[in-house]
């Protein structure tokens, strides 16, 4: 069965919804008028003709052009996965993108999230079974119903998106899919990518070395932007990035701004900073200055506050006074993932926080590194979306040209690959060297990550998958941590493995604000484990629900109600897949007993990542770097031996989340 374009828009035009029969809501109408304006829907004959007579395709356009909101809708209207107990999936790189389309399309095609579009990220599955037909996911979380159903059957067609953004999962996936592709003629695929540069997934998609897969390319409408360089490299980037904008906000005309900083506390330092600036410059001559609302953007915020982004821009204080500007301070996310309309200016000073993996010495960092020249080409583009716009590079010209790189390195050949290899044996992937990658990673970093995966006993000798592995293969954590939880029966204490795995999944737990740094920490120091970090994490947890999980006492205590609830999210999830897997949920009940279980438990997992003390210092055991206890280390002494979670490299190479370890365990 073949649709037209002109069939699908007699349909959004009709008086019924073809998914749920019900005629269409007010709200619906109104949406429908903008998505008519946007360049995806002006091609939608041109779509249809490609998506009916090829199996795989490629799909490039410029952010906002409604590759990830439109495509996916196209592709129900072709497939009509609800009549046919079938689903229609879209893979994004980054949960809070998953989400936030998800809520979008499920309004935009007037039916209902988590019913007949949903949404499915690690910890957090929106979708209900045979009701939902159109799903938004995560890669990573793709990646694991692969683990489960190597056919995909449920599946009618898979769209990659944001491709370009090339993470390990997406590349993965590329992999299996292409393959799959040839086992279930049915399957259709779409990569979709934000850069025009789509030849390398045409040509890897490609049928026949002479035929590359068909590329279906979105027009975009974007306006001019003026870019501006500093004359001088800026020293304090963060402190020229604030100026920018209140500068931007004194003497520029409406429009918004999207200010791109590296991370949460940067992120949330910059707006209060920001804030109370404008609210000064406001004060100070009202009929001049504008009000203005400054907005994070980061992947841990909760759906309520991811929501308001997309706020119009304050009103405005007196009918004759300057417009209200919205100020949005964001990560990567706003690169391509996620469109705000409005913004006329943007703030880039050139950073962000990056991934890097050295296999020498097995260390893996999130570094804050300088971005690709295609990523401030993104940045840049985002400020010309609903009208010509300007851009901040708060670097030089000479520095743009000459010190950035072209474009990003896929993760693939900078992280470390532990996880992925675990799901590539589970996958039942034979050879791990000669997968069909899109880019092949460094043999060395396999190597080294099947190495470690022998230690932990996931793989024998051979390099095969033991049962432990496959168990371990089925949770969504790092294999480190899968294995201490599967373990943790035997020392009866996987009640309080589950709590601390939970924990650790989470970001931020405490709350520090600036000025009031002396009251949180010692609230935390009335929760604080003298032995472990990671026994700390688990009074906090506990101490809130015996509080009733009661948002005044976080608040009094100086740590985050949001963090925990999704902890407590993250715990139920991982309870389940314990039922499901036979891991026994038990626990000896509390006493200095069960602190030393939880700890010897922890050495089954992190046994590689133990240091030593020599003199001051820490020397870590199995690479011989010098590393420090991270300032936020809760630890009353300085132990001989400790373990610890992450390696994190800022002024210092440090340890965090450090417990203390006896070394005959
Ligand atoms: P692309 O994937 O090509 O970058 P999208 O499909 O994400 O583009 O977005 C297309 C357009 O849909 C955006 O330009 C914006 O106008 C609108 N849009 C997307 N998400 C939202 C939202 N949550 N609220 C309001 N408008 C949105
Ligand atoms: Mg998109």
């Amino acid at each position: 069965r073949m649709v037209t374009a002109k069939q699908v828009q007699a349909a959004l035009d009709g008086p019924l919804n073809p998914f749920n029969l019900q005629p269409y809501s007010a709200q619906y109408k109104g949406i429908l008028r903008n998505r008519k304006e946007l360049p995806a829907y002006a091609q939608m004959t041109e779509f249809y003709e490609m998506f009916t007579k090829h199996q795989i395709m490629i799909v490039v356009g410029e952010t906002g052009s409604g590759k990830t909101t439109q495509i996916p809708q196209l592709v129900c209207y072709s497939d009509l996965p609800h009549s046919r107990g079938k689903i229609v999936a879209c893979t994004q790189p980054r949960r809070i993108a998953a989400m936030s389309v998800a809520k979008r399309v499920a309004d935009e095609m007037d039916l209902t999230l988590g019913k007949e579009v949903g949404y499915s990220v690690r910890f957090d599955d929106m979708t209900e079974s045979g009701t939902t037909f159109l799903k938004y996911m995560t890669d990573g979380m793709l990646l694991r119903e692969a683990t489960n159903d190597p056919d995909l059957n449920c599946y009618s067609t898979i769209i990659l998106d944001e491709a370009h953004e090339r993470t390990l999962a997406t590349d993965i996936l590329m992999g299996l899919l292409k393959g799959l592709a040839k086992r279930r003629p049915d399957l259709r695929l779409i990569i979709t990518s934000a850069t025009l540069d789509a030849q390398k997934f045409q040509r890897y998609f490609s049928i026949r070395r002479s035929s590359p897969a068909p590329l279906f390319k979105i027009q975009g409408r974007t306006h001019p932007v003026e870019i501006f360089y500093t004359r001088y490299p800026e020293p304090e980037y963060f402190e020229a990035a604030i100026r920018t904008v209140l500068m931007v906000h004194r003497a520029e005309d409406e429009g918004d701004i999207l200010l791109f900083l590296t991370g949460q506390e940067e992120i949330d330092d910059a707006c209060r900073k920001i804030q109370i600036e404008a609210e000064d410059l406001l004060k100070q001559d009202p009929d001049a200055i504008g009000p203005l609302v400054c907005i994070p953007l980061y992947s841990s915020l909760g759906p309520a506050l991811q929501a308001r982004i997309f706020d119009p821009p304050p009103p405005r204080k007196n009918p004759k006074g300057p417009a209200g500007r919205k100020v949005i301070v964001s990560t990567n996310i706003a690169e391509t993932s996620l469109t705000i309309d409005g913004i006329v200016y943007v703030v880039d000073p050139g950073f962000s926080k990056q991934n890097v993996y050295n296999p020498r010495n097995r260390v893996e960092s999130l570094l804050v590194s300088p971005i690709s020249k295609a990523s401030a080409q993104q940045r840049t583009g985002r400020a010309g979306r609903t009208k010509p716009g300007k851009c901040f590079r708060l670097y030089t010209e000479k520095d743009f040209m000459k010190e950035l790189e072209d474009q990003d390195h896929p993760e693939i050949l900078k992280n470390k690959l532990d996880s992925t290899v675990l799901t590539l044996v589970k996958l039942g992937v034979k050879d791990i060297v000669r997968f069909d990658y899109i880019d092949a990673p460094a043999p060395e970093t396999l190597m080294r990550a099947l190495e470690a995966l022998n230690y932990l006993a996931a793989l024998d000798d051979e390099g095969n998958l033991t049962a432990l592995g496959g168990i371990m293969a089925e949770f969504p954590l790092d294999p480190r941590l899968a294995k201490t939880l599967i373990v943790s029966p035997d020392f009866k204490c996987s009640n309080e493995i589950l709590t601390i795995i939970s924990m650790l999944s989470v970001q931020n737990i405490w709350l520090r604000p600036t000025n009031q740094r002396k009251e949180a920490d010692q609230a935390k120091a009335l929760l604080t484990n003298p032995d472990s970090d990671h026994l700390t994490l688990l009074n906090v947890y506990n101490a809130w629900v015996q509080n009733s999980k009661d948002p005044n006492w976080s608040w009094s205590n100086y740590v985050s109600q949001r963090s925990l609830l999704e902890a407590e999210l993250a715990r139920r999830q991982l309870e389940s897949l314990m039922v499901r897997f036979d891991v026994d949920l038990v626990s000896v009940g509390y006493g200095p007993k069960l602190y030393q279980r939880v700890r010897e438990a922890l050495v089954c997992g992190l046994f590689m990542q133990v240091a030593r003390k020599e003199g001051q210092e820490y020397v870590t055991v199995k690479d011989n770097q010098k590393v420090f206890l991270h300032p936020s280390c809760g630890l009353d002494h300085t132990p001989e031996w400790v373990l610890f979670n992450e390696f994190i490299l800022t002024t210092r190479p440090y340890i965090r989340t450090v417990t203390a370890v006896d070394p005959k365990w």
